[in-house]
């Protein structure tokens, strides 16, 4: 995973992305970056770790001048997590210089690189988002608009990308649009980023989403939209049930309002009989609003969250049992003591999270624990840019229902069938990608093979 923003037209254009790419922390935390220029000089900072931890201060940013401005928040999915890694990439080319940031994966990137280096490209980095540039590097197209295309002709697989080259910003999505990507404008400056929700911070007004098979050219002339192949829409649904912030509107729909859909759902097809209905924070608080809301049974706050914690790498000598997820969240004894509790989550990856809140809300007094889950079993990774572990990780690719409920200790476990969830996401299920529900992988048939 990872989040983008553009911007053109501001002269507090680096500033901007750096506010952006607080409001898209949550789509990538392993490192950060900017990319600016003023149409001339490209200016560049990146680094590991959070948005506030490489750009600590003023002076960060203050180098990063310009009318034009890219940035990355990132979530390795293709490429190790390291500097050379970071993006934006920024390369120099017969063109001029390029800098370009990706949300998704290639899914033909290692072919596409293979036969690059046969002849003769050699890359700087292990990304897939390399492959990109230097396609367009080394096409013989007149106009960096005509080289880019034939690029985007040759890469497959989810692809949400920002572009800055001296004179244009460009956005681009995949014609499949499994990431989100939206446009803002304000008077004369455009604004791109992967969720809606970074706009509410720059004070910027949306103004419509990049299409699936899009290309935006931003630029001094405006805006320029060229369609570069058939819209064929697989939205990535785990984007509305986990990934995307709940006040982002993404696939044209309020995130926050399909996740309160997901639970009212999920209380339909699941019922139980219980005292109180209580999310595992944060990704599980609006679904169980709706199932709060749906079921009449109360909604209370039995877990909390310390948003503070990030990572630790001190643990206490003595082994403390689940001291990861008790850093992180701990159970309200004065609310789940005696109760029957639904506990409301939005998916089990591995099984390990819900074996250990199950178990602190058990030993916080509840008599009874019946989990929920807002989208059906996770059987299968992801190729297209959500870090899914590989499937013997995955409980549920290799246990069914009732020996994972037996694994987590939990009184019942049910989940959100695949229906349920496309009807709460509110479109038709052939326009989402289920991949990781039903393991059917769009696109995966057409990659050829490295000769
Ligand atoms: P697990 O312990 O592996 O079953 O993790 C399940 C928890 O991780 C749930 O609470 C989800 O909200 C969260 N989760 C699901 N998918 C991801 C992901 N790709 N990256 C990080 N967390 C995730």
């Amino acid at each position: 995973m990872c989040g983008v923003v553009g911007i053109i037209g501001n002269d507090e254009a680096a500033n901007h992305a750096y506010l952006a790419l607080h409001a898209l922390q949550h789509r990538g935390q392993e490192s950060a970056g900017i990319v600016s220029t003023n149409g001339y000089d490209f200016h560049e900072k990146r680094g590991m770790g959070l948005v506030h931890s490489v750009f600590p201060d003023k002076s960060a940013l203050a180098r990063l001048t310009g009318h034009a401005a890219i940035g990355h928040a990132r979530y390795s999915t293709a490429g190790n997590s390291c500097e050379s890694n970071i993006q934006p990439l920024l390369a120099k080319c017969q063109r001029g210089k390029i800098a370009i940031a990706h949300n998704g994966n290639l899914i033909n990137a290692q072919f596409l690189r293979e036969k690059l280096e046969t002849r003769g490209s050699i890359f700087s980095t292990t990304t897939d988002t390399e492959v990109i540039l230097h396609l367009i590097a080394g096409s013989r197209a007149e106009s960096f608009s005509e080289a880019l295309l034939e690029a985007l002709g040759q890469i497959k697989g989810a692809f949400s990308l920002v572009i800055l080259t001296a004179d244009a910003l460009y956005a681009v999505r995949d014609p499949q649009g499994f990431r989100p990507l939206v446009i803002g404008r304000f008077e004369n400056s455009w604004t791109v980023a992967s969720e809606a929700c970074a706009f509410d911070l720059l004070g910027v007004p949306f103004l419509r989403k990049v299409e699936p098979g899009e290309v935006v050219k931003l630029s001094a002339e405006g805006l320029e939209s060229i369609q570069f192949a058939e819209p064929n829409p697989q939205h990535c649904i785990f984007e509305l049930v986990y990934f995307s912030r709940p006040d982002s509107e993404v696939f044209d729909r309020s995130v926050l309002l399909s996740r309160e859909k997901l639970g009212r759902n999920l209380a339909r097809e699941h019922p139980v009989t219980a005292d109180v209905v209580v999310p595992i924070p944060d990704s599980g608080v609006a679904a169980a609003t709706g199932y709060s809301l749906e079921s009449g049974i109360p909604l209370r706050m039995g877990i909390i969250r310390n948003h503070y914690t990030g990572r630790t790498f001190i643990e206490p000598e003595q082994r403390i049992r689940d001291f990861g997820i008790r850093l992180k969240l701990n159970a309200v004894r004065s609310v789940l003591s005696g109760k029957r509790v639904v506990l409301i989550d939005d998916s089990i990856v591995r099984g390990t999270t819900s074996g250990k809140v199950v178990r602190m809300v058990k030993a916080a007094g509840a008599t009874e624990v019946h989990m929920r889950i807002t989208c059906p079993p996770t059987i299968s990774p992801c190729y297209y840019g959500i870090d899914t572990p590989r499937a013997a990780e995955l409980i549920a690719a290799n246990q069914g229902v009732e020996a994972i409920r037996e694994s987590i200790g939990a009184d019942s476990l049910a989940y959100l069938s695949l229906q349920g969830l496309c009807q709460g996401a509110g479109q038709q299920k052939e326009e989402f990608c289920l991949s990781c529900f039903t393991g059917k992988h769009p696109l995966l048939h057409q990659i050829q093979k490295p000769g």
